[in-house]
């Protein structure tokens, strides 16, 4: 079987990290959407609140799950039997972290392998941390939002 960790902060969930699970759906049986949690790393929205969107995002597929996980990436795909990191690419900013990170994961377990998708233009300028500061400023992001869970940003 198949299986891609799809790693990350969610912090909210967007349309773009929407767009990358479900083009990425025809490569894998299973997809874990998996909620970092650092206890150094400040987010907006609480661990259960965003684990509840990503669920609400995806509610009507079986083929992908959302789980939370503490420490290193690699270290939870063997607790999950995933082989597969999966990561989107928004520019070349994006790239070059992305890469490094990659590389680093694979010198601590080679049987796992990073998988970039490259987004699609519409949603490449879609970034949580903007997304942040504008429902921080009383804005309305709910374009930037799953359809499925924008009646939580409006
Ligand atoms: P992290 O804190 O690990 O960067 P994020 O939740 O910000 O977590 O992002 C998770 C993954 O989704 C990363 O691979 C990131 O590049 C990707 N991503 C974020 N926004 C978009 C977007 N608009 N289009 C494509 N990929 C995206």
């Amino acid at each position: 079987m198949k299986i891609a960790l799809f790693p990350g902060s969610f912090d909210p969930i967007t349309k773009g990290h929407q767009s990358i699970v479900n083009r990425a759906l025809p490569l894998f049986d299973k997809i874990i959407i998996g909620i970092g949690y650092n206890s150094t790393k400040k987010t907006l929205f609480s661990l259960e609140e965003r684990k509840k969107w990503a669920e609400l995002t995806f509610k009507n597929n079986p083929k992908i799950e959302v789980s939370t996980y503490e420490g290193l990436t690699v270290n939870y795909c063997k607790e999950v039997n995933a082989k597969y990191i999966l990561r989107g690419l928004r520019n070349v900013n994006d790239f070059t972290f992305e890469n490094n990170i990659a590389m680093m994961n694979m010198d601590m377990d080679n049987a796992v392998e990073t998988i970039f998708l490259c987004t699609i233009p519409k949603f490449s300028a879609i970034n949580s941390s903007i997304v942040r500061d504008i429902i921080l400023n009383k804005g309305n992001a709910s374009q930037f939002i799953p359809e499925e869970i924008k009646q939580y940003f409006c």
